[in-house]
């Protein structure tokens, strides 16, 4: 009996003692918000900039399942799901995450280098990259990223630069075009090919079935291009030498520059033209603002390179920027005041682009010349607002319009059920000023949550390598 009792008096104690330390642990857990469901979030009490329309939906609360957000709507119509991981929106602005659509991502020299430049898009909210010069390892890498085993954007993967290097004529133009579909590459990057090269490659690209981007080859000019529906034309490739051919000196000058060299010999009567050239062919513009004005910019390149940013880019890059920038200021066919102008234009060129409704999409060229990933989209929208477009507008070119330009306006691009979770969380409204964009607090890509001290945390270790 005794030892019964005793027996049952160490149980029940035994018992109670666990009660309590369970309870204990159970507290501990919410604390630490153990008990959530991994892929399960709320942003709660949040203004929502959908991008849709331009509308901002106070108070509401948008849930994110897995990579896709599965609801969105006012705070008190909107239920949290049981072991969501709650992110406190009150006082900030959640907005659909940007794209770079003229990015360029490193190749398989130095796998770290690359890994690196992904995060530093995905660290400033640009969750898509067209990358815009490509190598198989790309493709390769795609799938790493789409794995979860790298965090990085969701890729557009554009082939090699061609060129009369590497397809030199029109039968290697044909036979090039079904190489890079068969490798699965998402589009061509058109560099300066001979005109019969690129009049095949286009040919072939349409009959098979993949788009074919980039710059304008010299001897095809805007209007060809456009005739022969290029997908994209990027930093307003060969719009001055379309200005500037009607005047009698043109043919006699080197174009230089993207148009530099023709740029005071423009017929700005032409620009409707090329516009409605461009609209009618359905072809997008990724301007890259700061390629040019970067370079064009009296600046010196040394104080260019004092830019908190840069610190995240290897030391070598950033020699290469500043002797690019002397050898470029250097040639002959520089002129300070060409340069200017040609700034000059091509955001008069922008604006009246986008007056008339043409595609526009957001791109910068990183990382090229002091561009440095995600960090330079931030200075391309600010060129686009200093061009004449409201945040709004220039935000719609980063985020709805990429998913149009894809043809897949479901897919990603606006804070709407169904969409990608890309989204951006703001201290600060960026439809009051596009410099709030940089103001974050955090960072979903493809549903997954970098809250801000993370992200500064993966930078730290960038800037220290
Ligand atoms: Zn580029």
């Amino acid at each position: 009996m005794m030892n019964t009792f005793k027996l049952y008096g160490n149980r029940r104690g035994f018992s109670a003692t666990m009660i309590i330390i369970f309870l204990a642990v159970g507290l501990t857990a919410c604390d630490q918000e153990e008990v959530t469901i991994p892929g399960l979030y709320a942003f709660t009490d949040v203004t929502v900039l959908p991008m849709h329309t331009e509308v901002v939906l106070e108070n509401h609360t948008v849930v994110v399942r897995n990579d896709r957000i599965f609801a969105v709507g006012p705070t008190d119509r909107v239920e949290i799901p049981d072991g969501a991981h709650i992110i406190d929106g009150a006082g900030r602005y959640l907005m659909p995450g940007l794209a770079e659509m003229h990015g360029h991502i490193p190749g398989p020299d130095d796998p770290q280098y690359a890994k690196d430049m992904l995060f530093l898009y995905i660290s400033n909210g640009v969750t898509t990259v067209r990358n815009m010069a490509g190598h198989a390892y790309h493709l390769e890498l795609v799938e790493r990223i789409n794995n979860g085993e790298i965090p990085g954007p969701y890729v557009i993967a554009a082939t090699n630069w061609t060129s009369p290097g590497n397809v030199p004529g029109p039968e290697e133009a044909r036979e090039a075009v079904h190489e890079f579909y068969e490798a699965g590459f998402d589009l061509i990057k058109i560099g300066n090919l001979r005109g019969d090269a690129y009049e095949a490659l286009a040919d072939e690209a349409h009959e098979v079935g993949i788009p074919f981007a980039g710059h304008i080859p010299e001897e095809i000019g805007l209007r060809r291009a456009l005739e022969v529906r290029q997908a994209s034309i990027d930093h307003l490739d060969r719009y001055v030498e379309f200005m500037a051919e009607g005047h009698p000196d043109a043919a006699d000058r080197s174009p230089g520059f993207f148009g530099s060299g023709v740029v005071d010999l423009i017929d700005e009567g032409r620009m409707r033209e090329a516009i409605e050239l461009t609209i009618e062919a359905g072809t997008w513009n990724v301007p890259t603002l700061s390629l040019v004005e970067h370079l064009a910019s009296p600046e010196a390149p040394e104080e260019m390179i004092r830019r908190p940013e840069m610190c995240y880019m290897p030391r070598g890059v950033l020699k290469h920027w500043v002797e690019s920038k002397h050898n470029y200021q250097a040639r002959d066919d520089f002129q300070p005041e060409a340069a200017q102008r040609l700034v000059e234009v091509r955001r008069d060129l922008l604006k009246a682009m986008h007056e008339h409704n043409a595609p526009i999409a957001l791109g910068s060229d990183a990382p090229q010349f002091f561009n440095v990933p995600g960090f330079s989209i931030h200075h391309e929208m600010e060129m686009m607002v200093a061009a004449g477009l409201t945040p709004f507008d220039v935000l719609v070119t980063g985020t709805r319009n990429p998913a149009v330009y894809l043809e897949t306006p479901d897919a990603f691009g606006t804070v709407e059920e169904g969409r990608r979770a890309d989204l951006i969380l703001l201290e600060a409204n960026p439809l009051a000023d596009i410099a709030a964009v940089r103001e974050r607090a955090g960072v979903m890509v493809r549903g997954e949550w970098w809250p801000e001290d993370r992200i500064q945390e993966q930078l730290e270790i960038i800037a220290d390598r």
